[in-house]
Protein backbone atom coordinates (compact mmCIF):
# COMPACT_ATOMS: atom_id res chain seq x y z
CA UNK A 1 0.00 0.00 0.00
CA UNK A 2 1.30 3.47 -0.87
CA UNK A 3 2.70 5.46 2.02
CA UNK A 4 0.40 8.14 3.02
CA UNK A 5 1.64 11.28 4.77
CA UNK A 6 0.76 12.66 8.73
CA UNK A 7 -1.18 15.15 8.58
CA UNK A 8 -1.89 17.58 11.56
CA UNK A 9 -4.59 19.62 11.75
CA UNK A 10 -5.80 23.16 13.98
CA UNK A 11 -8.91 22.69 14.95
CA UNK A 12 -10.83 20.23 15.48
CA UNK A 13 -14.90 21.91 14.83
CA UNK A 14 -16.65 20.47 12.16
CA UNK A 15 -14.10 21.56 9.34
CA UNK A 16 -11.28 19.87 10.97
CA UNK A 17 -12.84 17.07 12.57
CA UNK A 18 -14.18 15.85 9.54
CA UNK A 19 -11.29 16.19 7.33
CA UNK A 20 -9.40 14.53 9.97
CA UNK A 21 -12.14 11.52 9.83
CA UNK A 22 -12.15 10.99 6.00
CA UNK A 23 -8.23 11.43 5.90
CA UNK A 24 -7.69 8.36 8.66
CA UNK A 25 -10.66 6.33 6.52
CA UNK A 26 -8.08 7.02 3.38
CA UNK A 27 -5.34 5.54 6.09
CA UNK A 28 -3.64 8.65 6.78
CA UNK A 29 -1.85 9.65 9.92
CA UNK A 30 -3.33 12.17 11.59
CA UNK A 31 -2.79 14.57 14.76
CA UNK A 32 -5.64 16.95 15.68
CA UNK A 33 -4.84 19.91 17.70
CA UNK A 34 -7.79 22.29 19.70
CA UNK A 35 -7.30 24.71 22.05
CA UNK A 36 -10.67 23.38 23.86
CA UNK A 37 -11.71 19.56 25.20
CA UNK A 38 -13.50 17.62 22.05
CA UNK A 39 -16.90 18.16 23.92
CA UNK A 40 -16.57 21.60 25.12
CA UNK A 41 -19.82 23.45 23.02
CA UNK A 42 -18.12 26.94 22.50
CA UNK A 43 -17.13 26.23 19.14
CA UNK A 44 -19.61 27.83 16.47
CA UNK A 45 -20.01 23.81 15.40
CA UNK A 46 -20.94 22.87 18.62
CA UNK A 47 -23.31 25.77 18.37
CA UNK A 48 -25.37 25.88 15.08
CA UNK A 49 -28.70 24.71 14.20
CA UNK A 50 -27.00 22.63 11.53
CA UNK A 51 -29.57 22.46 9.19
CA UNK A 52 -28.59 21.78 5.58
CA UNK A 53 -30.37 24.46 3.31
CA UNK A 54 -28.99 25.10 -0.03
CA UNK A 55 -32.48 26.30 -1.19
CA UNK A 56 -32.99 28.98 1.60
CA UNK A 57 -29.14 29.78 1.97
CA UNK A 58 -29.08 30.74 -2.38
CA UNK A 59 -31.74 33.32 -1.37
CA UNK A 60 -28.76 35.12 0.87
CA UNK A 61 -25.57 33.62 -0.80
CA UNK A 62 -24.72 32.50 -4.54
CA UNK A 63 -24.24 29.67 -7.43
CA UNK A 64 -20.92 28.95 -5.03
CA UNK A 65 -22.42 27.66 -2.11
CA UNK A 66 -25.43 26.24 -3.56
CA UNK A 67 -23.09 24.39 -5.57
CA UNK A 68 -21.32 22.99 -2.74
CA UNK A 69 -24.42 22.39 -0.91
CA UNK A 70 -26.00 20.29 -3.61
CA UNK A 71 -22.69 17.67 -3.62
CA UNK A 72 -22.83 17.58 0.24
CA UNK A 73 -26.40 16.69 0.57
CA UNK A 74 -25.34 13.59 -1.65
CA UNK A 75 -22.85 13.18 0.55
CA UNK A 76 -23.87 13.73 4.16
CA UNK A 77 -26.05 10.85 3.62
CA UNK A 78 -23.16 7.91 2.79
CA UNK A 79 -21.00 9.49 5.87
CA UNK A 80 -23.69 9.13 8.46
CA UNK A 81 -23.99 5.80 7.64
CA UNK A 82 -20.36 4.90 7.51
CA UNK A 83 -20.04 6.32 10.83
CA UNK A 84 -23.38 4.45 12.18
CA UNK A 85 -21.60 1.00 10.35
CA UNK A 86 -18.42 1.77 12.97
CA UNK A 87 -20.27 1.46 15.87
CA UNK A 88 -21.19 5.34 16.51
CA UNK A 89 -24.27 6.16 18.34
CA UNK A 90 -26.74 6.83 15.44
CA UNK A 91 -26.71 10.99 14.14
CA UNK A 92 -29.90 12.28 13.72
CA UNK A 93 -30.24 13.24 10.18
CA UNK A 94 -33.45 14.17 8.39
CA UNK A 95 -34.24 15.42 4.54
CA UNK A 96 -37.80 16.17 4.84
CA UNK A 97 -37.48 19.97 3.87
CA UNK A 98 -38.30 23.16 5.13
CA UNK A 99 -41.18 25.25 5.74
CA UNK A 100 -40.84 28.93 5.45
CA UNK A 101 -44.06 30.79 6.42
CA UNK A 102 -44.58 34.51 7.43
CA UNK A 103 -47.92 35.77 9.30
CA UNK A 104 -50.04 37.60 7.76
CA UNK A 105 -48.85 41.53 8.09
CA UNK A 106 -45.45 40.17 6.91
CA UNK A 107 -46.50 38.44 4.03
CA UNK A 108 -44.28 40.86 2.37
CA UNK A 109 -41.08 38.93 3.68
CA UNK A 110 -42.14 35.95 2.83
CA UNK A 111 -43.09 37.31 -1.21
CA UNK A 112 -39.87 38.83 -0.83
CA UNK A 113 -38.16 35.56 -0.17
CA UNK A 114 -39.85 33.57 -3.29
CA UNK A 115 -38.83 36.28 -5.51
CA UNK A 116 -35.42 35.93 -4.56
CA UNK A 117 -35.12 32.42 -4.40
CA UNK A 118 -36.86 31.93 -7.50
CA UNK A 119 -34.86 34.41 -9.22
CA UNK A 120 -31.72 32.73 -8.15
CA UNK A 121 -32.53 29.19 -8.19
CA UNK A 122 -31.43 27.30 -11.44
CA UNK A 123 -34.14 26.35 -13.74
CA UNK A 124 -33.62 22.72 -13.25
CA UNK A 125 -34.48 22.98 -9.32
CA UNK A 126 -37.21 25.23 -9.71
CA UNK A 127 -39.72 22.27 -9.19
CA UNK A 128 -38.06 21.91 -5.27
CA UNK A 129 -40.21 25.11 -4.29
CA UNK A 130 -43.99 24.89 -3.92
CA UNK A 131 -46.08 27.65 -2.96
CA UNK A 132 -48.78 25.97 -0.24
CA UNK A 133 -51.65 27.43 0.24
CA UNK A 134 -53.54 27.22 4.65
CA UNK A 135 -54.26 23.38 3.59
CA UNK A 136 -51.38 22.27 1.96
CA UNK A 137 -49.61 23.72 5.00
CA UNK A 138 -51.62 22.21 7.82
CA UNK A 139 -51.37 18.57 6.16
CA UNK A 140 -47.45 18.92 5.69
CA UNK A 141 -47.11 20.46 9.13
CA UNK A 142 -50.19 19.58 11.59
CA UNK A 143 -49.12 21.55 14.74
CA UNK A 144 -49.44 24.89 12.56
CA UNK A 145 -52.53 24.25 11.31
CA UNK A 146 -54.80 27.05 10.98
CA UNK A 147 -51.94 29.56 11.91
CA UNK A 148 -50.59 30.94 8.50
CA UNK A 149 -52.45 31.35 5.31
CA UNK A 150 -49.97 30.52 3.19
CA UNK A 151 -45.68 29.27 3.01
CA UNK A 152 -43.03 27.81 1.07
CA UNK A 153 -42.05 24.56 1.11
CA UNK A 154 -38.90 24.07 0.14
CA UNK A 155 -38.42 20.33 -0.88
CA UNK A 156 -35.06 18.46 -0.13
CA UNK A 157 -33.49 20.39 2.89
CA UNK A 158 -32.42 18.52 5.79
CA UNK A 159 -30.76 18.97 8.87
CA UNK A 160 -29.03 16.71 11.56
CA UNK A 161 -28.16 17.13 15.23
CA UNK A 162 -24.79 18.68 15.50
CA UNK A 163 -24.00 17.15 19.04
CA UNK A 164 -24.39 13.65 18.16
CA UNK A 165 -22.15 14.06 14.63
CA UNK A 166 -19.25 16.14 16.46
CA UNK A 167 -19.31 12.86 19.20
CA UNK A 168 -19.67 10.54 16.57
CA UNK A 169 -16.89 11.87 14.61
CA UNK A 170 -14.59 11.83 17.61
CA UNK A 171 -15.38 8.16 17.91
CA UNK A 172 -14.23 6.68 14.75
CA UNK A 173 -11.10 9.50 14.67
CA UNK A 174 -10.21 7.22 18.32
CA UNK A 175 -11.25 4.07 16.64
CA UNK A 176 -9.11 4.82 13.41
CA UNK A 177 -6.18 6.29 15.43
CA UNK A 178 -6.16 9.57 14.88
CA UNK A 179 -3.92 11.68 17.61
CA UNK A 180 -5.96 14.10 19.73
CA UNK A 181 -3.98 16.50 21.15
CA UNK A 182 -6.89 18.41 23.16
CA UNK A 183 -6.19 21.81 25.29
CA UNK A 184 -3.33 22.54 22.89
CA UNK A 185 -3.80 26.18 21.60
CA UNK A 186 -1.94 26.30 18.15
CA UNK A 187 0.26 29.51 17.83
CA UNK A 188 1.64 29.08 14.33
CA UNK A 189 1.59 26.57 11.68
CA UNK A 190 4.45 25.91 8.16
CA UNK A 191 4.72 23.84 5.95
CA UNK A 192 5.98 21.03 8.50
CA UNK A 193 5.38 21.77 11.81
CA UNK A 194 2.28 22.68 14.56
CA UNK A 195 4.11 24.73 16.78
CA UNK A 196 2.00 24.61 20.28
CA UNK A 197 4.07 27.07 22.88
CA UNK A 198 7.35 25.63 23.08
CA UNK A 199 6.60 22.53 21.40
CA UNK A 200 7.07 21.99 17.69
CA UNK A 201 5.20 19.34 16.30
CA UNK A 202 6.60 17.56 12.93
CA UNK A 203 4.35 16.56 10.41
CA UNK A 204 4.44 15.93 6.42
CA UNK A 205 1.69 18.38 5.67
CA UNK A 206 -0.41 21.00 7.43
CA UNK A 207 -4.10 22.16 7.46
CA UNK A 208 -5.17 25.16 9.49
CA UNK A 209 -9.23 24.50 10.73
CA UNK A 210 -9.49 26.99 13.46
CA UNK A 211 -11.84 29.12 12.39
CA UNK A 212 -12.21 32.40 14.00
CA UNK A 213 -9.17 31.09 15.60
CA UNK A 214 -6.95 31.34 12.43
CA UNK A 215 -8.05 35.44 11.99
CA UNK A 216 -4.20 36.87 12.57
CA UNK A 217 -3.06 34.27 9.26
CA UNK A 218 -5.35 35.68 7.22
CA UNK A 219 -3.94 38.57 4.83
CA UNK A 220 -5.41 42.22 4.80
CA UNK A 221 -6.88 41.82 0.96
CA UNK A 222 -9.24 38.69 2.38
CA UNK A 223 -9.75 39.53 5.91
CA UNK A 224 -11.23 36.58 8.13
CA UNK A 225 -13.69 37.99 10.89
CA UNK A 226 -16.23 36.60 13.15
CA UNK A 227 -20.14 36.73 13.00
CA UNK A 228 -21.92 36.22 16.18
CA UNK A 229 -24.96 34.04 16.33
CA UNK A 230 -26.87 32.99 19.13
CA UNK A 231 -29.70 30.45 19.66
CA UNK A 232 -31.99 28.91 21.93
CA UNK A 233 -32.47 25.16 22.91
CA UNK A 234 -35.70 24.71 24.02
CA UNK A 235 -37.66 20.97 25.21
CA UNK A 236 -41.41 21.51 24.64
CA UNK A 237 -43.87 18.39 24.83
CA UNK A 238 -46.57 20.25 23.33
CA UNK A 239 -45.29 20.82 19.42
CA UNK A 240 -44.25 18.35 17.61
CA UNK A 241 -42.72 19.64 14.01
CA UNK A 242 -41.57 17.21 11.12
CA UNK A 243 -39.05 19.26 9.78
CA UNK A 244 -37.44 23.24 10.16
CA UNK A 245 -39.53 25.93 9.79
CA UNK A 246 -38.28 29.40 8.79
CA UNK A 247 -40.38 32.82 9.68
CA UNK A 248 -39.69 35.59 7.81
CA UNK A 249 -40.26 38.93 9.01
CA UNK A 250 -39.34 42.27 7.89
CA UNK A 251 -36.43 42.84 11.08
CA UNK A 252 -35.38 39.48 11.13
CA UNK A 253 -35.65 35.66 10.03
CA UNK A 254 -35.40 33.27 12.42
CA UNK A 255 -36.05 29.58 12.53
CA UNK A 256 -36.80 26.54 14.62
CA UNK A 257 -35.23 23.65 14.01
CA UNK A 258 -36.95 19.78 15.13
CA UNK A 259 -34.42 17.62 17.64
CA UNK A 260 -34.53 14.08 18.73
CA UNK A 261 -36.39 14.11 22.49
CA UNK A 262 -39.08 17.04 21.71
CA UNK A 263 -36.34 19.51 21.67
CA UNK A 264 -36.13 22.38 19.38
CA UNK A 265 -33.03 24.53 18.36
CA UNK A 266 -34.25 28.13 17.74
CA UNK A 267 -32.00 30.55 15.55
CA UNK A 268 -30.30 32.28 14.55
CA UNK A 269 -28.86 36.15 15.66
CA UNK A 270 -26.44 37.23 12.74
CA UNK A 271 -24.44 40.15 14.55
CA UNK A 272 -21.44 41.41 12.99
CA UNK A 273 -19.40 41.81 16.74
CA UNK A 274 -16.91 39.27 17.68
CA UNK A 275 -18.00 39.55 20.92
CA UNK A 276 -18.22 35.67 22.39
CA UNK A 277 -20.32 36.87 25.78
CA UNK A 278 -23.56 35.31 26.78
CA UNK A 279 -26.80 35.99 24.82
CA UNK A 280 -28.10 39.50 25.06
CA UNK A 281 -31.54 39.57 26.43
CA UNK A 282 -32.63 41.74 23.53
CA UNK A 283 -31.49 38.59 21.43
CA UNK A 284 -33.65 36.42 23.88
CA UNK A 285 -36.72 38.13 23.78
CA UNK A 286 -36.22 38.10 19.99
CA UNK A 287 -35.73 34.31 19.18
CA UNK A 288 -38.34 33.32 22.47
CA UNK A 289 -41.03 35.72 20.19
CA UNK A 290 -41.00 34.28 16.95
CA UNK A 291 -41.17 30.91 19.36
CA UNK A 292 -44.02 31.76 20.73
CA UNK A 293 -45.57 33.52 18.02
CA UNK A 294 -44.92 30.20 15.68
CA UNK A 295 -47.49 28.26 17.44
CA UNK A 296 -48.70 29.61 21.77
CA UNK A 297 -48.02 26.06 22.94
CA UNK A 298 -43.75 26.86 22.86
CA UNK A 299 -44.85 29.59 25.75
CA UNK A 300 -44.34 26.25 28.22
CA UNK A 301 -41.50 25.20 26.57
CA UNK A 302 -38.45 25.33 29.06
CA UNK A 303 -35.11 26.53 27.81
CA UNK A 304 -32.05 24.06 28.19
CA UNK A 305 -29.41 26.21 26.57
CA UNK A 306 -28.46 29.40 25.41
CA UNK A 307 -25.34 29.79 23.14
CA UNK A 308 -23.21 32.17 21.31
CA UNK A 309 -20.52 31.57 18.73
CA UNK A 310 -18.67 33.39 16.12
CA UNK A 311 -18.88 32.46 12.08
CA UNK A 312 -15.90 32.19 10.50
CA UNK A 313 -16.51 34.65 7.38
CA UNK A 314 -14.35 36.16 4.72
CA UNK A 315 -15.77 39.39 2.51
CA UNK A 316 -17.39 37.20 0.04
CA UNK A 317 -19.30 34.85 2.48
CA UNK A 318 -18.00 32.20 0.33
CA UNK A 319 -16.08 29.35 2.18
CA UNK A 320 -12.14 28.94 0.78
CA UNK A 321 -9.78 25.88 0.97
CA UNK A 322 -6.41 27.29 -0.32
CA UNK A 323 -2.76 26.92 0.29
CA UNK A 324 -0.71 29.50 1.93
CA UNK A 325 2.97 29.57 2.55
CA UNK A 326 2.79 26.07 2.22
CA UNK A 327 -0.24 25.90 4.98
CA UNK A 328 -3.82 23.93 3.57
CA UNK A 329 -6.73 26.54 4.88
CA UNK A 330 -9.90 25.45 5.09
CA UNK A 331 -12.03 28.26 6.54
CA UNK A 332 -15.10 31.12 6.16
CA UNK A 333 -17.73 28.51 6.47
CA UNK A 334 -19.90 31.40 7.83
CA UNK A 335 -23.46 30.49 8.21
CA UNK A 336 -23.44 27.31 5.75
CA UNK A 337 -20.65 25.17 7.51
CA UNK A 338 -22.86 21.95 8.03
CA UNK A 339 -24.39 22.73 4.28
CA UNK A 340 -21.34 23.17 2.49
CA UNK A 341 -18.45 20.83 4.81
CA UNK A 342 -18.67 17.65 2.85
CA UNK A 343 -17.95 19.37 -0.04
CA UNK A 344 -15.16 20.90 0.95
CA UNK A 345 -13.11 18.05 2.64
CA UNK A 346 -14.16 15.99 -0.49
CA UNK A 347 -12.34 18.96 -2.32
CA UNK A 348 -9.66 19.79 -0.05
CA UNK A 349 -8.99 15.97 0.32
CA UNK A 350 -8.53 15.21 -4.03
CA UNK A 351 -5.69 18.20 -3.31
CA UNK A 352 -3.89 16.62 -0.21
CA UNK A 353 -4.21 13.04 -1.96
CA UNK A 354 -4.26 13.71 -5.28
CA UNK A 355 -5.23 10.74 -7.64
CA UNK A 356 -5.32 8.54 -4.82
CA UNK A 357 -8.38 5.79 -4.74
CA UNK A 358 -9.00 5.94 -1.16
CA UNK A 359 -10.46 9.49 -1.14
CA UNK A 360 -13.71 8.29 -3.18
CA UNK A 361 -13.47 4.73 -2.07
CA UNK A 362 -12.10 4.46 1.35
CA UNK A 363 -11.58 0.92 2.39
CA UNK A 364 -12.62 -1.06 4.55
CA UNK A 365 -11.33 0.22 8.17
C1 LIG B 1 -25.68 30.30 15.81
C2 LIG B 1 -25.15 29.55 14.62
C3 LIG B 1 -26.03 28.83 13.82
C4 LIG B 1 -25.56 28.16 12.70
N1 LIG B 1 -26.44 27.42 11.97
C5 LIG B 1 -25.99 26.75 10.87
C6 LIG B 1 -26.89 25.97 10.11
O1 LIG B 1 -28.08 25.83 10.44
N2 LIG B 1 -26.41 25.34 9.00
C7 LIG B 1 -25.10 25.44 8.61
O2 LIG B 1 -24.74 24.86 7.59
N3 LIG B 1 -24.23 26.17 9.35
C8 LIG B 1 -24.63 26.83 10.45
N4 LIG B 1 -23.77 27.57 11.19
C9 LIG B 1 -22.39 27.72 10.70
C10 LIG B 1 -21.47 26.60 11.13
O3 LIG B 1 -21.67 26.32 12.48
C11 LIG B 1 -20.03 27.03 10.89
O4 LIG B 1 -19.85 27.43 9.57
C12 LIG B 1 -19.05 25.88 11.16
O5 LIG B 1 -19.36 25.24 12.36
C13 LIG B 1 -17.62 26.38 11.17
O6 LIG B 1 -16.80 25.26 11.48
P1 LIG B 1 -15.23 25.40 11.63
O7 LIG B 1 -14.74 24.05 12.00
O8 LIG B 1 -14.66 26.07 10.44
O9 LIG B 1 -15.02 26.44 12.83
P2 LIG B 1 -15.31 26.31 14.40
O10 LIG B 1 -16.54 25.57 14.70
O11 LIG B 1 -15.17 27.69 14.94
O12 LIG B 1 -14.10 25.40 14.93
C14 LIG B 1 -12.80 25.91 15.07
C15 LIG B 1 -12.07 25.04 16.08
O13 LIG B 1 -10.74 25.53 16.17
C16 LIG B 1 -10.36 25.59 17.55
N5 LIG B 1 -9.36 26.64 17.69
C17 LIG B 1 -9.49 27.98 17.50
N6 LIG B 1 -8.30 28.60 17.70
C18 LIG B 1 -7.41 27.64 18.02
C19 LIG B 1 -6.01 27.64 18.32
N7 LIG B 1 -5.28 28.75 18.32
N8 LIG B 1 -5.43 26.43 18.58
C20 LIG B 1 -6.12 25.28 18.56
N9 LIG B 1 -7.45 25.23 18.29
C21 LIG B 1 -8.08 26.39 18.01
C22 LIG B 1 -11.64 25.92 18.29
O14 LIG B 1 -11.54 25.47 19.66
C23 LIG B 1 -12.66 25.10 17.49
O15 LIG B 1 -12.84 23.81 18.00
C24 LIG B 1 -24.19 28.22 12.35
C25 LIG B 1 -23.31 28.93 13.16
C26 LIG B 1 -23.77 29.58 14.29
C27 LIG B 1 -22.80 30.30 15.18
Amino acid sequence: MTKRPHIGIAGAGLAGRLLAWRLLRANCRVSLFDAHTRDDLASASHTAAAMLSPLAELAVSDDAVFELGQRSMQLWPHWINELAAHGAEPVYFRTEGTLVVAHRPDSASLEHFTRLLTHKLPDACRGQVQALDAQQLAQLEPALAGRFGSGLFLQGEGQLANDQLMAALAHDIDRLGGQWHERRTVDCLDERQVVCGAVRHAVDVAVDARGVGSKADWPAANPLRGVRGEVLRVACAGVTLQRPVRLMHPRYQLYVAPRPGNQFVVGATELESEDTGPVTVRSVLELASALHSLHPAFGEARVLRMSAALRPALNDHRPAVDRRAGVWHINGLYRHGYLCAPALVEDLMHKLLPGDDAVANPPTL
